[in-house]
């Protein structure tokens, strides 16, 4: 069985900075359309199962907590 990945972006712990967004082959993500508590617009997954695990928005992410890639399948 071939490995599957999914990215999870925590809403309230992004700060918009937008790395990420480049950051993606397979262009996931987006700009979200919501202020979080901290006053940014965060970016979100568009299909997070799409996710091929290879961690290049996590290493650009500049803020802890905000992006995690789940392994969810072997
Ligand atoms: S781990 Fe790779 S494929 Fe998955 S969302 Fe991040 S940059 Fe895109
Ligand atoms: S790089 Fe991190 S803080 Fe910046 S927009 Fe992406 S998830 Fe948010």
């Amino acid at each position: 069985m071939s490995r599957k990945y999914r990215i999870v972006i925590a809403h309230e712990e992004c700060k918009g900075c937008r790395r990420c967004i480049p950051a993606c082959p397979k262009n996931l993500i987006a700009v979200g359309g919501e202020l979080n508590k901290q006053g940014y617009f965060s970016v979100h997954a568009e299909h997070p199962e799409d996710c091929i695990g290879c961690g290049s928005c996590y290493l650009q992410c500049p803020e802890p907590g905000a992006i995690t890639i789940y392994q969810t399948e072997e």
